[in-house]
């Protein structure tokens, strides 16, 4: 998730509490059209906004003000099917889209069935190593309620023409987006782009030729990490629009998003080092403040910065490679703690640091000490 995308939610602090049993059915009023939404009630604040879940992951934030009309029923609120997903989703792209399925992908697409087949191969394979990965660490997740949605546009015009709403005029510098709200992937084909050499691929073994050149590696990493992010949101490791720190949601999706094109079976690599963060957070270190630990655990605001983004991300990686590997235990009940958080709800700095200390120990500065010390270690 870029931090560009992150939604800004008009529902008040206070809430009636989470509520999830029946169909909610409402009529509101938004940019000056009629929208209807059916789903269950994530959240519902005490001034009467709303976030509903949709059948299909969908989270609608409704302000009071947006309400025409509401009611509700007793018929219990079921998640959709892939086929009542597949149907959905060529309403909505009736124009020469197609979708692939695999076990728990749905990959809309209007590039080429070999490139759709490619994307659902490869999310298959991370979906497995990241939920054996967990488990195999006593952290078990559980099968996502709805289909996930990958959509794979054929170039970067068609890709800008459905982002652009959404993500602004960071539009045209993001070749692929997780989005929180539509719970979706969002791509186009990159073996059209420049960093591939622009030949489309034909067939798997090709596209993975192209992919695989050096020039790829952060393309084809970045829609692993998108992926690795939807991964997490929907298996139980979070949730979405829970206060999650950006050092461990941006940290665990940089954990996992380094390509392994060479096998089709496993993932060789996950979780290993992280090379170009490595090198990044070694050059970010030459003049790290001393309180750069607290500032990256306490507030999100390293990470909007664009001018600290880039070592806020390198740092986040190696914290949370550190963390894994010397303290896992610690770092797996912190995990739970996160997992259980509810949307909507809004930690402080000193809430964070808390939580932090809680299961790290008190001692801050000890622990950025062997942090650092370790770091030094990893090649
Ligand atoms: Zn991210």
């Amino acid at each position: 998730m870029n931090r560009l995308l992150l939604l800004k939610i008009c529902l008040v602090a206070a809430f009636v509490g989470d509520l999830c049993l029946a169909i909610e059915h409402v009529s509101i009023e938004r940019d000056g059209k009629s929208v209807h939404v059916d789903g269950k009630i994530v959240v519902e604040a005490a001034d009467g906004g709303l976030l509903i879940e949709d059948a299909g992951g969908m989270l609608w934030a409704i302000t009071p003000d947006e309400i025409v009309n509401r009611d509700s029923d007793a018929v219990p609120f079921k998640p959709a099917d892939q086929e009542a997903m597949s149907e959905q989703l060529l309403r909505e792209f009736p124009d020469g889209f197609r979708i692939h399925n695999t076990a728990h992908y749905l990959v809309c697409y209007n590039t080429s069935q070999a490139y759709a087949e490619w994307c659902g191969s490869l999310y298959e394979r991370l979906f497995l190593a990241f939920n054996t990965y967990w488990k195999n660490r006593g952290f078990s997740l559980n099968e996502p309620d709805v289909p996930l949605v990958a959509l794979v546009f054929d170039d970067q015009r068609s890709f800008a023409a459905y982002a652009s709403p959404e993500l602004g005029e960071a539009t045209s510098k993001i070749i692929g987006y997780y989005s929180l709200r539509s719970n979706r992937v969002v791509m186009y084909d990159l073996t059209g782009s420049e960093t591939a050499g622009g030949g489309r691929g034909s067939t798997a073994a090709h596209i993975n030729q192209l992919l695989m050149r050096p020039g790829a590696e952060r393309t084809v990493a970045t829609v692993i990490h998108e992926a690795t992010h939807q991964i997490a949101f929907n298996c139980g490791l979070q949730t979405r629009y829970a206060d999650i720190p950006l050092w461990v949601s941006e940290g665990v999706a940089i954990y996992f998003e380094t390509p392994d094109l060479r096998s089709s079976k496993g993932w060789r690599n996950i979780g290993g080092v992280n090379q170009v963060r490595l090198q990044e957070f070694g050059r970010y270190f030459r003049n790290r403040p001393a309180d750069s630990l607290l500032t990256l655990i306490s507030t999100d605001d390293r990470f909007r910065d664009p001018r600290q983004a880039g070592d806020a991300y390198a740092e986040a990686w190696s914290l949370n490679y550190f963390l894994i590997r010397k303290h896992l235990k610690e770092y797996l009940q912190y995990m739970k703690v996160l997992s259980e958080k509810r949307p909507l709800r809004y930690d402080d700095p000193e809430d964070r640091v808390a939580q932090f200390k809680e299961a790290f120990g008190d001692d801050l500065e000890q622990l950025n000490t062997e942090f650092i010390r370790y770091m030094r270690t990893v090649r």
